[in-house]
């Protein structure tokens, strides 16, 4: 399809149609901007038309065209007008009808408006969505919005409020705008193939995920962070490269890929935290993600008025808190409900509720005890741990419960003296006095725990043998229970 456009283009620049240079379109009276409510009036009226006969005759709408193998991937939406450009030219075609629109040669920027639900163009036509092409798909010649430079060409289509510019990119050039926002490019090579391979399963698994909205993925945390040609490096360049094509299935068939930060030892099951099981999204252990990451044992705590307000806020309303206590855990050890108690009534909340209530970003994780400042002892009062030098997590006596303890290399639990070696932490609690009326959350890993460790895959990837370039599948296969990992 590109060497088509390409060919018209080239005619129409032999008929002296190229435009160079910087286009601005301001609406005044002497503007030609003065047609394009007509025409997009008679577009609109065109468009009824066509929705007429498509409901007479039962014919089926056709699909924006897109090429195979590509992705649609929503970046930016403005009320404002959109300004594209690229620095060694390009081409706008008409997405629904294909026809070429215009080229812009050298450095070119364009600037689009929204008008009566419809893309205004520079030279004024109308049209209900505009596919723009780089003359030349080249490093050199990213298309760039918002600053931005993204491989792939781009549709920018109106919305009732504004404009919406989706970047229309090959799977494999997404994935390299994708991996180093989800994963620190410095981290060893087989953890960023492993978070390559299930950015790749996650993308194919959900084309059409925004189908509503026109297009195909989100490019926030709500799909998958994705920043354009920006952000790539080197080295998650080649660990896309390195495992191109390679997906997760199970019997033949893409899984839902959950990964997450840090599993805290010890990961979930799918069903303990959506209730709904996948055969491959099971509870294993994760002592890899022990000994890396720095989220094995954290801690905070609110004044009973701050937690008060935040629960009342996400509709818990029990007046001002007095307990928060946790009255049943999954088998992994996280808690699947919290009994909140106030002055005003109890309440059973979901662990899942409360953290969201709470910000999910301060309750790291729902793999938490709870304790009253007042109760916690100081650190002299501990017996039981050798070499106090920071904090960490360990599983408590009634086996599901957790404890957090000043740390060491040796800590003593009921089922005996546990060596554990300790990043991180630090104590912060046992502070007297004024922190007394606050409630303290004292927990492991941080989020859902459901499917990869992001740290626990650093963690495997460590010990990988440096010659060992099939590791990522080892990491892979450890995190998602009887999975396969085969070319899409
Ligand atoms: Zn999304």
């Amino acid at each position: 399809m590109k060497g088509v456009v390409m060919d018209v283009f080239r005619k129409r620049e032999a008929k002296g149609l190229e435009y160079q240079g910087v286009f601005r379109i301001r609406h005044s009276a002497a503007s030609p901007v003065g047609r394009p409510g007509f025409l997009c009036f008679a577009r609109i009226l065109l468009g009824l038309a066509l929705l007429l006969a498509l409901f007479v005759f039962g014919l089926e709408a056709p699909a924006a065209a897109c090429p195979v193998g590509n992705i649609r991937v929503h970046i930016l939406a403005t009320p404002k007008p959109v300004l594209v450009s690229a620095d060694a030219g390009l081409g706008l075609l008409d997405v629904e009808s294909g026809e070429q629109l215009a080229t812009y040669s050298g450095k070119a920027q364009v600037v689009f408006f929204q008008d009566s639900g419809n893309v205004l163009l520079p030279d004024g036509k109308c049209v209900s969505g505009v596919r723009v092409v780089p003359l030349e798909e080249t490093r050199a010649n990213l298309l760039r919005v918002d600053g931005r430079g993204y491989r792939g060409q781009f549709e920018v289509w109106a919305a009732s409020d504004g404009l919406i510019v989706v970047n229309v990119v090959g799977v494999e050039d997404y994935l390299r705008g994708v991996v180093p926002l989800e994963m620190s490019p410095g981290w060893p090579r087989e953890a960023l193939k492993a978070q390559a391979v299930t950015a790749r399963t996650f993308a194919y698994r959900n084309v059409g995920r925004h189908s509503r909205e026109n297009y195909d993925l989100c490019s926030q945390t709500h799909c998958q962070v994705y920043g354009g040609a920006d952000v790539e490096t080197a080295a998650t360049d080649s660990a896309v490269e390195e495992t191109a094509g390679l997906v997760l299935k199970y019997d033949d068939e893409l899984i839902d890929v959950y990964y997450h930060a840090s599993s805290g030892g010890y990961t979930e099951s799918a069903g303990a935290v959506w209730g709904s099981e996948r055969p491959y999204l099971q509870a294993v252990e994760d002592t890899a993600d022990l000994l890396s990451s720095p989220y094995t044992g954290w801690e905070i705590s609110f004044s009973r008025d701050e937690l008060s307000e935040l629960l009342a806020a996400a509709g818990i309303a029990v007046g001002r808190v007095e307990t928060v206590e946790p009255v049943d855990w999954s088998s992994s050890g996280r808690t699947i409900n919290f009994l909140v108690r106030g002055s005003s009534g109890s309440e059973v909340v979901s662990a899942n509720r409360l953290r969201l209530a709470v910000g999910a970003n301060r309750m790291k994780s729902t793999w938490v005890e709870v304790v009253l400042a007042s109760d916690i002892p100081a650190v002299s009062d501990i017996s039981m741990v050798e070499d106090l030098t920071t904090a960490v997590v360990v599983q408590g006596a009634r086996g599901q419960a957790v404890q957090v303890v000043p740390s060491g290399s040796a800590v003593a639990t009921s089922a005996g003296v546990t060596f554990v070696k300790v990043r991180g932490g630090g104590r912060g609690v046992g502070s007297r006095g004024e922190q007394d009326d606050h409630i303290v959350f004292r927990g492991r890993g941080y989020g859902h725990g459901v499917g990869m460790s992001q740290w626990g895959a650093k963690g495997l990837a460590e010990t990988a043998p440096g010659s060992d370039e099939n590791f990522f599948r080892q990491i892979l296969m450890h995190y998602y229970t009887g999975v396969t990992i085969e070319p899409y």
